[in-house]
């Protein structure tokens, strides 16, 4: 190694080890007002003022990297004024510790483009005008390649030691828009004038098409940091990071987030955090290149209920909030505000919680508060003492109201309290003798995890007091979270954790609050005849002909051991298709009407209540209404809940409006 060379490699490790260190998210960025590359670059405009603008609201969820496509046009026509205005740009993204990813060529979309005015977008057609750089253009006119040449050096000279840059894309999907073979010449060429430049950022060409053999192992082989694209559902994604990962370069995910197909920001980068790996979704502002509408559009159709790509409109709202707070939380620069959470020591107890990300803890309290950001939401826990396993048998209260999978939603919760008078605005119980109950599923998924389940915690005090009752049997994904099973944790939690200097498995350890009120939960409960659990009973459940009362003591020892840990005899309660999990009412193989009789027959019950899976937008009723399913999507803000009032059955919205459902007979 030369000197230079060396001086190069240790640049390189150093800019290497800012991108690695940790889990990082951003965007492929084009300004709202520009509908392709030409307009985003050439003099007439170049938009600082949007730049500006926007790259504020990604330094604002926390993104600190933008992926941004050149155009050798906009180069060719004023070389020294395009440079002027990728550093006015990187200048921008400076101010908003933003860096960039610049890619050079491109085989995608519009094959022909000419300097100057663009053509106005085709009203909403997914980037109507998005150009190919260089495109056939290079197949009619071979001299093209030794102008890319002097692109690719001049701009690469320039900013080669630019510490704003964090990364060159020589080429953006290779041989796609049936280039194929065709893209071979320039892509190896470019790699040779990237090489020739020495910049000390290092160079990637993104892998996007798992079936271009030859193409992956060249571009491997020439990235010093391996990117790819996916646009597919998580296990695509993880199996892209399976094979991508190990190879001691480091990854980043350069496009991802195409909602429709299920790749979405809470499902991916929950996954992203788990391999370290930084993420580039496409698009930031929905703007004239109209990436949030679905390719395939051929002009006029109206907005996309569910956007394609992209993250906020044009006004800086976002199209879903719930998606910025999942942003924000993988992105770290969130403010994290949790808890409270109580644990035990010596006898003492000690209240730990998060506001601003900063750890406080009292200790040796009876009483404290759950506190939110927003006015009057706080409310008062009153610790319990002793905590006793309730019955799982009850009569018929006058009325029951039922729902599951809150995972952490709060909000939705507290609404639906309300809309339906279970509670007042000061959180009192104001459902009488009425009985609450909860289908499981306390965690994961939503970011208001302690604050839900201490509000299950001090109404099931404030009920009894009032005659009522609040009943909680427990779901797969509290057994998960009790059994160190932390798939689906929000990255929030794992960074609490962090913050207070523990594991997240001690938040609901055996020494804690709420690990001790959880362990005292039942797996399942039968009310007035109504059978409560959260997946279902299987037939192999069934074969055991256990009582309701054993299946709970049964279980409860291992609610919080590893599945290797549960004696085989008991296999059949934590199994994938068993009580937790079971789908089978619903999802095939479907159990038949005689099975389910079996059932109701055993456990003397005239219907089974259960959440989990998600059937249908509200509360459903299937088998003749034996089985009602009470989960519904919370996270996309569908609220729903199960009231029985005497005879009648209905679903109550988060307006607390009713429907009837059904009747029993007299
Ligand atoms: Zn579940």
């Amino acid at each position: 190694m030369n000197r230079r060379s060396i001086k190069y490699h240790l640049l390189m490790l150093l800019l290497l080890i800012t991108v690695k260190s940790m889990a990082q998210s951003g965007a492929n960025f084009i300004p709202s007002s520009a509908s392709n590359q030409l307009e985003m670059w050439q003099k007439e405009t170049f938009d600082p003022k949007t730049i500006d603008k926007e790259l504020g609201w990604a330094q604002e969820i926390g993104m600190t990297m933008m992926r941004v496509y050149l155009h050798h046009v906009a180069w060719q026509q004023d070389p020294k004024g395009f440079k002027e205005r990728l550093n006015e740009y990187l200048g921008i993204a400076e101010r908003h510790h933003i860096k960039t990813i610049f890619v050079f060529f491109d085989d995608c979309w519009k094959d022909s483009y000419q300097a100057g005015k663009q053509p106005e977008p085709i009203l909403s057609v997914h980037n109507s005008q998005w150009l190919k750089d260089p495109g056939s253009r290079i197949d009619r006119e071979p001299k093209l390649m030794d102008t890319l040449e002097v692109y690719v050096k001049d701009v690469m000279r320039v900013f080669g030691r630019d510490n704003r840059i964090m990364l060159w894309d020589l080429y953006n999907e290779p041989g796609h828009f049936k280039h194929g073979d065709k893209s071979w010449p320039l892509l190896k060429n470019v790699v040779k004038w990237a090489r020739s430049v020495n910049a000390v950022q290092p160079v990637t060409i993104g892998l996007w098409n798992p079936e271009f053999k030859a193409f992956n192992k060249f571009q491997i082989e020439n990235s010093d940091v391996i990117t790819f694209h996916n646009y597919r559902d998580t296990s695509a994604l993880k199996q892209a990071l399976d094979t991508l990962t190990g190879r001691g370069k480091q990854v980043i995910c350069t496009e991802y987030m195409k909602r429709p197909e299920g790749s979405t920001f809470k499902d991916c980068l929950p996954i992203f955090k788990r391999y370290q790996t930084a993420a580039i979704n496409w698009g930031l502002v929905a703007g004239r290149s109209q990436t949030n509408y679905p390719q395939g559009n051929k002009g006029g159709e109206p907005e996309p209920e569910l956007w394609y790509h992209d993250i906020f409109r044009k006004d800086g709202s976002p199209f879903n909030k719930e998606e910025i707070k999942i942003i924000k939380a993988y992105n770290k620069t969130a403010v994290i505000d949790d808890g409270p959470y109580v644990f035990y020591k010596n006898g003492k107890n000690f209240i730990y919680r998060i506001v601003n990300n900063k750890v406080t803890t009292i200790s040796d309290q009876k009483n404290f508060k759950v506190t939110f950001k927003e006015p009057g939401k706080d409310f008062e826990v009153k610790l319990q003492g002793e905590l006793k396993t309730g019955p799982v048998d009850y009569p018929m209260p006058e009325k029951l109201f039922v729902l599951s999978d809150i995972e952490g939603e709060f909000n939705a919760f507290r609404s639906l309290l309300l809309a339906s008078h279970i509670i007042d605005e000061q959180y009192n119980w104001t459902f009488g003798k009425g009985h609450l109950v909860i289908c499981g599923d306390l965690f994961d998924r939503g970011l208001q995890v302690p604050e839900y389940i201490w509000l299950l915690y001090s109404l099931e005090q404030k009920a009894k007091a009032k005659g009522g009752y609040v009943h909680v049997v427990l779901g797969n994904h509290d057994v998960m979270n009790l059994s160190g099973d932390f798939r689906y944790v929000q990255p929030k939690y794992l960074e609490s954790a962090k913050l207070m200097g523990m594991d997240y498995k001690d938040f609901y350890a055996k020494d804690t609050e709420l690990g001790r009120w959880l362990r005292s939960k039942n797996t399942l409960e039968k009310i007035g005849g109504l059978l409560f659990l959260h997946g279902g009973i299987s037939p192999e459940i069934n074969k055991q002909k256990w009582t309701l009362e054993q299946i709970n003591v049964l279980a409860r020892p291992y609610y919080d051991q590893k599945k290797a840990m549960v004696p085989d005899s008991l296999k059949v309660l934590f199994a994938k298709d068993a009580l937790f999990w079971y789908r089978g009412y619903f999802v095939e193989p479907k159990i038949t009407h005689a099975q389910l009789q079996e059932t109701l027959d055993h456990f003397k019950a005239k219907r089974i209540v259960v959440g989990h899976t998600i059937v249908a937008d509200t509360v459903s009723t299937h088998f003749d209404g034996k089985v009602i399913a009470v989960d519904v999507n919370e996270h996309e803000g569908k609220s729903n809940a199960l009231l029985i009032e005497g005879q009648k059955y209905y679903r109550v919205n988060e307006r607390g409006e009713k429907q009837l459902l059904l009747e029993d007979k007299k």
